[in-house]
């Protein structure tokens, strides 16, 4: 299980096979508690949308299960996702169309995300009391909050250090 203390720290060197596995197993654990299946079909396809910590998007899920050799019909894959994302097992991007896995499902929690535009990671931070403080401010001004969605987009450490000096 991966803490609350390793959210925001993913973008350094890390062995991601861990990222994988352990998303694989929160999922297993999440979906017994909620007496949901994590059929064959949705756990290739949040072992796909793990496949880095850049989001992607539905139809990039769908070329790679179509490397694998798999036919999947695109509304197959679009359920998949659904599932996940009705599950919090993974978020979407909306500024990018896409998805990311969710290090921390199972707590329910509105989460901001830091993107890189050098190497595509997108990393899942929680600042506290964030959502709850716009809400309240909307609510101030009449206006009931249906979704929250705060992307900052950047060049994480890794990109800042390999950025041509000067740049
Ligand atoms: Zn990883
Ligand atoms: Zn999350
Ligand atoms: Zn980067």
């Amino acid at each position: 299980m991966a803490t609350r203390a390793t959210v925001g720290l993913r973008l350094k060197d890390h062995d991601h096979h861990h990222c994988i596995s352990d998303a694989i197993a929160r999922a297993e654990m999440l979906c017994q508690r909620n007496g949901a299946r994590l059929t064959e079909n949705r756990r290739r396809v949040l072992e796909l949308v793990w496949q880095s910590h850049a989001p992607v998007g539905a139809y990039e899920v769908l070329e790679m299960l179509r490397k694998d050799g798999i036919r999947a019909a695109p509304p197959t894959v679009y359920r998949a996702l659904e599932f996940l994302l009705e599950h919090g097992l993974v978020h979407r991007i909306e500024t990018r169309n896409a998805f990311v896995g969710c290090p921390q499902p199972g707590q329910a929690h509105a989460a901001q995300y830091l993107l890189c535009d050098g190497c595509g990671d997108a990393v899942e931070i929680e600042i506290g009391g964030l959502a709850r403080r716009i809400e309240t401010r909307a609510a101030e001004l009449g206006f009931a909050v249906a979704t929250q969605t705060i992307e900052a987009r950047g060049l994480c450490s890794r990109c800042q250090q390999s950025a041509p000096a000067g740049a």
